[in-house]
């Protein structure tokens, strides 16, 4: 079976850069909710109106929205090993995974929680110059409360199925990378 890695992890924790060096150095399919509703956003479609407003206030799109969205995304790497980057997002969703993978023949091999503080998120996202309109210092502040509010519960959800990996994400992209790349030794898709 193809592995299936979650990387979870509060705003500006970098997981978007090591999904993209996973998806690189491991040959990982990286499928990220966020660049999927932003895509969908600037190519006008139903969904992409739908989500943008949610978006741009720093909340969550609605669980139906994404899920419609991931169950597809999912289906198209059926025999890849897939990295899923900000996905779940809530316990609902972690719930609906489960089935979701099982309709794929998948099951979940880890979640990597890369865990930095909110001073550190705050300074990195004000830093950061890629024009995002939810990287205004008042939505980043509404990000880090919906994260710790809806996101955070996955913790003890994924540490009590013995599936919780926790990487020190506080350190240079190098630093973090070798990190994960030892959380995951033994459920990496080359076993
Ligand atoms: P970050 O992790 O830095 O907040 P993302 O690109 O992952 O950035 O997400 C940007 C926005 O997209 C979120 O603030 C939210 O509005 C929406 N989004 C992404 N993934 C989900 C999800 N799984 N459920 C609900 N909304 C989501």
């Amino acid at each position: 079976m193809e592995a299936t890695i979650v990387l979870l992890g509060p705003p500006g924790s970098g997981k978007g850069t090591q999904a993209q060096r996973l998806r690189d150095q491991l040959g990982f399919a990286a499928l990220a909710t966020g660049d999927l509703l932003r895509e969908a956003r600037d190519a006008g479609t139903d969904l992409g109106r739908r989500a943008a407003e949610c978006m741009d206030r720093g909340d969550l799109v609605p669980d139906d929205l994404i899920v419609a969205m991931i169950h597809e995304s999912i289906a198209s790497h059926d025999d890849e090993p897939i990295l899923l980057d900000g996905f779940p997002r809530t316990v609902t969703q972690a719930d609906v995974l489960v089935g979701v993978l099982e309709a794929h023949a998948r099951e979940l091999t880890a979640v990597v929680l890369l865990d930095v503080p909110d001073d550190v998120v705050a300074e990195r996202i004000s830093g950061r110059r890629d024009g995002r309109g939810d990287d205004r210092p008042e939505t980043v502040r509404r990000r880090l409360d919906v994260y710790h509010r809806e996101t955070e519960p996955l913790v003890v959800y994924y540490s009590a199925r013995g599936l919780l990996r926790r990487v020190d994400g506080a350190h240079d992209t190098d630093a973090v990378q070798a990190r994960i790349r030892a959380a995951l030794a033994g459920a990496s898709p080359a076993r």
